[in-house]
């Protein structure tokens, strides 16, 4: 595939979605930069994955290694003072009775996005790129795609620049999504998404199963096994 000139910032947490939508960039854009942010998380695992998987694309992926340009990890602690979740606190994970989970932080994908687009205009990128997802999206409205689309149009009034904030698993699932990252980096890439993103709410990597690590139990947990189940048994 020829590279799209512009540039691309892929908002990237180290987990199934965040590195596939990586892969998705890096056969898109002549040149891709991360960014990646650090509220506060209980477990630090998630900031010790994503580095694992960019050093893997740098060493095994010799086709994207030269796109792929700096990373930069933006301190937003502020989001734990404003939430005070399962995901920053001591505090047992549940379902709440608007049918979101208490690890619901607030527009928190709002609040990225206007962080990356402040990034993507000062190293003059163009494309905007992150994983929400409507289909698994558990009800988080920030993840919508009228929420993304509004958000493109604030930005590029606010900011003055012609962003186009993209979003490659919008309409798709958990197996899709394994089958995307296949169909981008063959099976040594689905491997790496496999292997090496994290996707456990309690931070467990010492579980291992045929679809990565995790503790098996959790709500994030569970819906990675059952998209890798659909993605085996319906053959995608
Ligand atoms: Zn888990």
């Amino acid at each position: 595939m020829a590279q799209m000139p512009g540039g691309a910032l892929v908002l990237f947490s180290g987990g199934q979605d965040s590195t596939t939508c990586l892969g998705w960039a890096l056969e898109r854009y002549d040149r891709v930069e991360t960014i990646g942010f650090d509220y506060g998380q209980r477990h630090h695992i998630e900031m010790e994955c994503r580095l694992d998987v960019l050093a893997s694309i740098r060493a095994r992926f010799p086709q994207w290694a030269g796109r792929l340009g700096d990373d930069v990890v933006v301190p937003v602690e502020a989001i734990g003072t404003l939430s005070n979740t399962a995901l920053t606190r001591e505090v047992e994970m549940k379902m709440g009775e608007d049918g979101l989970p208490n690890t619901f932080v607030p527009g928190r994908n709002l609040i990225f996005l206007s962080f990356a687009a402040a990034y993507a205009y000062r190293r003059g990128l163009k494309h905007i790129v992150t994983g929400v997802c409507e289909t698994d999206y558990s009800g988080y409205p920030d993840c919508r795609d009228d929420t993304i689309k509004a958000m493109q149009v604030a930005l590029n009034l606010g900011l003055e620049r012609r962003f186009v904030v993209e979003t490659p698993l919008m309409w798709i699932d958990k197996a899709q999504t394994f089958a995307m990252a296949r169909e981008l980096g063959g099976e040594a890439f689905l491997t790496l998404v496999r292997e090496e993103t994290h996707s456990c709410y309690k931070g467990d990597r010492t579980g291992q199963f045929d679809w990565g690590r995790g503790c098996g139990a959790c709500p994030a947990c569970q819906l990675r096994a059952d998209g890798w189940r659909r993605f085996v048994a319906e053959g995608l």
